[in-house]
């Protein structure tokens, strides 16, 4: 664990600490409301109950609640682009309302939420169709970029020509 000098805590302004869960490194507000920082896709991979031994920080994490409610303590801004971030319901009927930036894909979970989305039934239910969509989107991503230089190709032989 390491102090991180960039990233506040966007819900109670304490700094981040960047810490290592199950091989992820995080922006997580240890010493503050146990709030945790995902980059796009990252959060994915901590939805299930891991497998072998548990590990100490997620298990500390799992632990901490947030006293920065969504109620009381206004938008949040991403702390890697300042876009303000959407409240959203994670999953449908999962009742875990997280903050995400549409604009880089970073999610915000407060503390305690972390957990509820690991025993919520209907998160455990839709990982693999999220596995789906992931795949779906990074292709999507990846044509989208394979079109783009097809047309740079185009634009630079016509402009030979
Ligand atoms: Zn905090
Ligand atoms: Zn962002």
């Amino acid at each position: 664990m390491s102090t991180n000098e960039g990233f506040t805590c966007p819900a109670c302004r304490k700094q981040l600490q960047t810490v290592t869960i199950c091989d992820t490194e995080l922006e997580a507000c240890t010493n503050g409301c146990g709030g945790i920082w995902f980059d796009a896709a990252e959060l994915f991979r901590l939805h299930r109950p891991t497998d072998g031994a548990p590990d100490p920080m997620l298990e500390k994490l799992l632990a901490l609640s947030s006293p920065a409610s969504q109620a009381t303590r206004g938008k949040l801004s991403c702390i890697k682009c300042g876009t303000p971030m959407k409240t959203h319901e994670y999953r449908e009927n999962s009742g875990i309302f997280v903050d995400e930036c549409y604009a880089c894909g970073g999610i915000w979970l407060d503390g305690g939420e972390l957990k509820a989305i690991r025993e919520n039934p209907a998160v455990l239910q839709s990982n693999q169709e999220r596995a789906q969509m992931e795949r779906d989107f990074a292709k999507k991503v990846q044509d989208e970029k394979i079109r783009l230089a097809e047309e740079a190709k185009k634009r630079a032989s016509r402009r030979r020509i």
